[in-house]
């Protein structure tokens, strides 16, 4: 695996997709997700010049990534994967960004932390959209009323910033697109209710399907295979 020829062949997969559905340079940005893969390759890849990293869970992503933060203090890491309100606090601190909030427990958990350590941490609301995947919430007008409570103060240290979701696994390009314009769909409504808040952050598109996601609005897709190759899951 050369990781960072593989980085210059995604942001110019990712530029042209961009300029086929006729959006702007920049519009999209490419978060490297490296769970399951070692800190060398991540440094590989920070060299490289990549910036935004997704990691699935706290304690690996804990283990990688605080030092590798101290040494490199514009690197911007997100947590991507179900997350459990006991590992809340040892995430909040090392994360600018966490993508998978999927209930209202959670926000007030993120909140008790940040408050501790007077920290205020952006959140994305993760969205069940496609049959196959399990994650996020099904239920949207739970995410209008966590936007609601947080528009009125009840989460200081909280930023919503927008949405998250994965498409369904299949080879059905119909089922990804439905799945990837809902998502789109959701944020302008949203957006309309609380222009208090910047929503704009659609995080959609993965190593398989980005070109769709970006061509149905996706302004970050999460790319971990195509970067870093398959992941070993029994190490
Ligand atoms: C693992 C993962 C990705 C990256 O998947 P690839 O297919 O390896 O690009 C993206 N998003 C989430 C939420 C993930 O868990």
């Amino acid at each position: 695996m050369n990781i960072k020829e593989n980085l210059e062949r995604i942001n110019q997969n990712i530029s042209d997709s961009i300029k086929k559905s006729g959006r702007k340079e920049g519009d999209v940005k490419l978060l490297a997700v490296s769970k399951f893969h070692p800190s060398e390759e991540i440094i590989e890849a920070i060299n490289a010049g990549q910036i935004f990293f997704g990691e699935n869970r706290v304690q690996e992503a804990c283990e990688k990534f605080t030092p590798i933060l101290k040494e490199n203090n514009n690197i911007s890491l997100h947590l991507i994967g179900q997350l459990q309100s006991n590992k809340v606090k040892n995430i909040v601190p090392i994360a600018e960004c966490i993508q998978s909030v999927d209930r209202l427990d959670l926000l007030k958990e993120i909140e008790k932390q940040c408050e501790k350590i007077n920290k205020s941490i952006k959140v994305l609301f993760e969205i069940h959209t496609g049959e196959e995947s399990k994650s996020g919430f099904t239920d949207i007008n739970e995410v209008y009323s966590a936007l609601e409570l947080i528009s009125k103060n009840e989460f200081p240290h909280i930023i919503p910033n927008g949405f998250m979701t994965m498409a369904p696994f299949t080879e059905d390009e119909k089922l990804i697109r439905k799945s990837f314009s809902s998502l789109r769909d959701i944020k302008e409504k949203m957006q309309s209710e609380f222009n208090c808040f910047n929503l704009s952050e659609l995080s959609m598109g993965m190593s398989g399907d980005y070109k769709i996601a970006i061509e149905e609005g996706s302004t970050m897709v999460r790319i971990g295979t195509a970067i870093f190759g398959e992941r070993n899951y029994s190490k």
